[in-house]
């Protein structure tokens, strides 16, 4: 008798990649199921593997169970993944985390994606690196919609205020080398999934109220929801959800 069919469950518990895939796909399936509670289209929402403070090895095993959209926080731990993935063809690399003005030469030039541009002087240092290789870099505003203070993100939490932001935005949308795409943001930490819902939902109403200020851009892109509280930011338009801990345990770097 062949021990495997015997216990199908075994291969994919006891080894770091059997793991890493089923969580992987049980993510993706939890999106789904999300998006289709609230008769979204599940092919609109991107799963984001966030990878900062994981091993080789560890990242390794997510590409290989299908991960192609990476996220991390710190350029010097990026750029040796980057470095040691770079024959794998088709990864995408975002940077997430808070973005140090010495840092943007670096950032700009090896990351497709910023979503946390938070200030008009960071984003006119991502604009003067990226024009000066004739490039776009596609960016999101990162916006603190709950005033808690541990965050980075332009002031968003009180709505009355609305106004003032569009006056710091107005010239970030004017940098000819970077795309605005949309909003980003990172709610506070609740044990309780449904308390940071009337965050994403403020970020989905900034997103309209933006929408209907400006013309251009389209501001598609909403990129809110971790481990804890990705369903949650899918039924309320994620259009990235950024998870780490769920598919990759805990971080060990
Ligand atoms: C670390 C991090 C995540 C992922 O957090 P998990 O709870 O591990 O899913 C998402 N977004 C940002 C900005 C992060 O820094």
């Amino acid at each position: 008798m062949d021990r495997e069919s015997t216990f199908p469950d075994r291969r994919h518990t006891d080894n770091l990649a059997g793991r890493i895939l089923t969580n992987y796909q049980v993510v993706l399936e939890r999106i789904a199921s999300s998006a289709r509670s609230v008769e979204r289209n599940p092919d609109q929402i991107r799963l984001m593997v966030v990878t900062k403070g994981h091993q080789l090895e560890v990242i390794e095993a997510v590409v290989a169970a299908g991960a192609r959209l990476l996220g991390e926080n710190y350029i010097d731990e990026a750029l040796i993944k980057m470095q040691a993935l770079s024959t794998i063809p088709g990864i995408e690399w975002h940077m997430i985390g808070h973005v140090q003005s010495r840092k943007a030469e670096l950032i700009s030039r090896h990351f497709s994606f910023v979503h946390s541009v938070d200030s008009l002087k960071l984003a006119n240092r991502l604009n003067r690196f990226t024009a000066e290789r004739n490039q776009l870099l596609p960016i999101l505003l990162e916006c603190n919609v709950s005033g808690e203070g541990s965050k980075f993100g332009l002031k968003a939490w009180n709505e009355g205020e609305w106004d003032t932001l569009v006056n710091e935005i107005a010239p970030i949308l004017d940098l000819p080398a970077l795309e605005v795409r949309g909003l980003m943001t990172m709610p506070p930490f609740f044990p309780n999934p449904e308390e940071a819902r009337p965050y994403f939902q403020r970020l989905r109403r900034l997103k309209n109220y933006l929408q209907e200020r400006f013309s251009t851009p389209s501001w598609e892109e909403l990129s809110m929801g971790m481990s804890g509280d990705f369903e949650v930011a899918v039924q309320e338009g994620a259009t990235i959800v950024r998870v780490g801990t769920a598919i990759l345990g805990e971080r060990t770097g």
